[in-house]
This record gives C-alpha cells, structure tokens and sequence, in this order.
C-alpha cells in the first residue's frame, strides 16, 4: 500500500530577554548550577510571580513575523506535572487562550510553494535542568537538578500537520529560524538549544481523508537529526502497518549515535495536566495601538530582503537566498556593501570562501573575527590589481584566521603582485631557458607549451607575478627568438 506522512512540528523558542520571564534573575547560559535562581523562579511558598513585559513584546513580535492574528485578551494557566525538573510541580504556560494564532509561513521546496499553518504561539516558562550521572540515565547512580533555566522565558510554536516530506520540514525550519533571527527576539541557534524542535509524524493510505495516529519525537538538536528521524519514523511505522500491527500514540526519544528512536511513555492527552488559570497573574489585556507599534517596530523580513537583493542590488536568486537564510550573513553583506559597489563580487566570496571556512571551522557567524571594513578593503586591492585573485584567497583565509587587515598582511608576507616588467622579463628569461623543449613545441605551434610556460613563471613567483603583463611579454619574448 502506498502511504503519505503528516508532519507537523512544535518548535520552542528560547527569548533574548535580560531576565526570567517572572522574577529578576539572569538568563545568561552556563554559571554555576543554581546561581542564577531567586524565590521566585525556586517556586518557594509565597512568591508570586509577575510577567516580564519584554517577554510579551517579542511573543507579540514572533507572532507578526509569522503572520498570526494577536489575542487581545490571553490568559496564563498552569500544566500540571510531577518531574523535579519543575520547582512547583506544575508550569506557567498557555492554553486554550494563547498570545498568538493562526499565521503561516511560506515555503519553496522542489515541488513548488506551499503555504504551512501556524495553528498558535504560546508564552511559557523554561524548566530546570537535570544532571544525571554517568553516561546514560538507565545507567546513572543518580541525578542532580540545576534550575538555572527553571523560568527562562520560551515561545512554543506550533504548526498545522501541513507537511508531507522531511524536505518541507526542514524548509519550514529553516524559514522559521530566519524570521525569528530576523526579528531580534531570539539567536535561534539549535546547536545550543535556543531552538528546539518536536516533530508530529503519522502516516494514512494515500486517498484517505483522516489522520492516522500520530507519534510524537523529541529531543531533536539539529536538522540532521530532523531529517534523519523523519526517516526512521516513516520506515518504523510503515513496518507496522504493513504487518497488521497498530501504531500507538506515544512520545518517543531520538538517539542520535544510534540514529533511532525508542518509546519514552504513552503520550499524555491535554486533561492528563489538569491544566487550570494561573491565579496568581492576572489575564493579559493588548491594545491595539500597541500591537501596532511593535508592528511598525519590525525589521525587514527574509522574503522582503531577498527581493530587494535581487531588484536593487542584481543578485541572482541563488545567491540572495543562501545570503539571506542567516541574519548574521546578511548583515555582514550589507555592511561589505556600504564600502564596495560590487555585489555579485562579494556574494562570490560570502558564498565561496567565507563560508566554506566558516562551514569547515564551525564558527558562529555572529563570531566572525574578519570585520566587513576589511572584506571590502581586500577586494578593492584586487580589483586595483595590487594582489591578484589567487593571493587573495591566501589573504582571505589570514584575515579569518587573525582578523588581520589584508594591507598589513600582503605588506608583511611580501605578497604584492609583482607588475613592474624589468622584474618579470628576468623570471621570464630564466623559464625560457631552463625549459627549451616547451619553447620549441612554441614555435612549432603547439600553443599548450605557452600556459605551461607562465604556470612555471607564477610558480616561481609564488603567485605573485600579474598573469596579463606575464603573458604578453612570454609572447614577445617567444616571437623575438
Ligand atoms: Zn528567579
């Protein structure tokens, strides 16, 4: 039989915020467990908790980006749950009036556009974190709890099970993580957890009408283990439907060095947490003329920008999409652009050298030790014909190195191209009369001896000879013996 999987996501998001979302302390990663923790955020008797309005602005924020209508009027209540990751045994979120609903984000894959739902946003705090010892949990001695992250704020994103292939999935991410690096509200860096993804997966007869049932995957850090998992999903449950067996609904664990998944527990419906209104804050009241100035306070968009790139700037669309699936990316070429005119010029180099060391080296890209200033600098001396293209890329990959102005290094490692003739006609006459066979091959027409003459003129030159001036006195030389 033929299926079809259903794919929907639930993507939290960690918020930029100074402070928890309803006490004073830090959100800064790292510190020593359980510094960065108050009565509050401890869930001690007595405290009362009160909203970071920050943390409503860039929900609202987030929302707009994706296209969501705002609620006016939301409320938080309280999940319960029994897990000592959760101070209070129960945490803050929202749910059946959240901040956000019904938005979408546009997406391009292979198969054409496709326009994904976002069903609603919520606003919610961060749980602790538990240590456990040793290697795996089923083998740990015991486990330690830090709740440095108990109430950092999140945003839980979720989608309409709109997708059908991981291809979709991971444009829909990726179309996400740039909206809301675009907006400033979060890094969005799934690598370290700012960002983190669930995926709903379920799969019916091709034809039919109703969702099959679905199992729920957690634990996803990158869009590898996206793909990989979706994978692995559509293999697993296909094995069991094809041998008269039923998939249960259930939440299941990804493990990555193993690349598969395994049941964590028989999935929760809603009522299971009880969930009932937070008493302790009051509903959440928007006014519109608010929500309207944080509209007007919205940056430009990916679509938008890219557009622009293409329109103003020339670009091909190629190039403006890898540019702008990264905020840091685009910034950087903006920047670059402030000094250089030239756009497809340094899209060649953000795409080609740029990242493929970034790509190798596994920098962040907001950690970029080369300065736009710099980027710009170096390919005026190429165009002004002081280094040559080659040499360029050497001095590119000293000044990602070392943040290095590129005159500074081209001044110190003497690598200025060489143009000045009495200087080259020297080199030329040495090449020539170490190689007479090629010479000869020359004159009897063979034109192939010519390119290999220069190669070994830029050979002793180390790169440095100007290939142009090179060539035509090869030639002079050549015709006069
Ligand atoms: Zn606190």
């Amino acid at each position: 039989m033929d299926y079809e999987v259903v794919i929907g996501c639930e993507v939290h998001v960690e918020l930029k915020t100074k402070t928890k979302i309803f006490c004073s302390c830090p959100t800064d990663f790292g510190g020593e467990p359980n510094t960065h923790v108050c009565p509050v955020c401890l869930g001690l008797p007595g405290t009362l908790p009160v909203l970071n309005k920050k943390v409503l602005e860039y929900a609202i924020k987030a929302g707009l980006a994706l296209n969501c209508e705002i609620a006016q009027f939301s409320k938080f209540d309280r999940k319960n749950y029994f897990y000592p990751d959760l101070t209070k045994a129960y945490q803050i979120s929202q749910f059946d009036l959240p901040i956000c609903k019904n938005g979408y984000i546009d997406i391009e894959t292979d198969k054409g556009k496709k326009r994904i739902g976002i069903t609603r946003i919520h606003m919610e705090e961060d749980a602790g974190k538990l240590v456990h010892q040793g290697n795996t949990i089923t083998t740990s001695a015991g486990s330690l709890v830090d709740y440095n992250r108990a109430g950092v704020p999140l945003i839980e994103i979720v989608s309409e099970p709109d997708m059908r292939s991981a291809e979709e999935v991971v444009e829909f991410l990726n179309s996400l993580k740039a909206i809301i690096e675009y907006t400033g509200v979060s890094d969005a860096r799934m690598e370290q957890g700012s960002l983190r993804c669930d995926v709903n997966l379920s799969l019916r007869p091709v034809g039919q009408i109703e969702f099959g049932t679905r199992a729920e995957i957690k634990n996803l850090n990158s869009f590898r283990s996206v793909e990989r998992v979706i994978q692995y999903e559509i293999d697993r449950q296909v094995d069991i439907l094809e041998s008269g067996g039923k998939v249960i609904q259930e939440t299941r664990t990804w493990d990555e060095s193993k690349g598969r998944t395994y049941s964590l527990r028989s999935k929760e419906d809603s009522d299971e947490y009880r969930y009932f209104p937070e008493p302790d804050l009051p509903p959440v009241i928007v006014m519109e003329d608010y929500i309207e100035k944080l509209r007007a306070e919205l940056p430009e968009m990916p679509k938008e920008k890219r557009r622009r790139m293409i329109e103003k700037d020339g670009l091909p669309e190629y190039d403006a999409g890898i540019i702008t699936a990264s905020k840091a990316l685009v910034d950087f070429y903006d920047a670059v652009h402030t000094h250089y005119g030239d756009a497809k010029k340094i899209s060649n180099w953000i795409m080609g050298e740029l990242l493929a060391k970034v790509n190798a080296e596994g920098i962040e890209l907001n950690a970029l030790k080369i300065q736009p200033e710099q980027m710009a600098a170096l390919l005026k001396l190429v165009d002004s014909g002081e280094i040559s293209g080659k040499i360029a890329k050497k001095v590119f990959a000293e000044m990602f190195e070392t943040g290095n102005n590129p005159g500074d290094i081209i001044k110190k490692q003497g690598l200025m191209q060489i143009s000045d003739e009495t200087a080259l006609k020297t080199m030329i006459e040495q090449v020539v009369e170490t190689n007479p066979k090629s010479v000869e091959d020359y004159k009897a027409g063979k034109t192939k001896a010519l390119g290999f003459l220069v190669g070994q003129i830029m050979k002793q030159s180390r790169g440095q000879a100007n290939p142009a001036v090179i060539n035509r006195l090869l030639v002079e030389k050549l015709n006069s013996m």
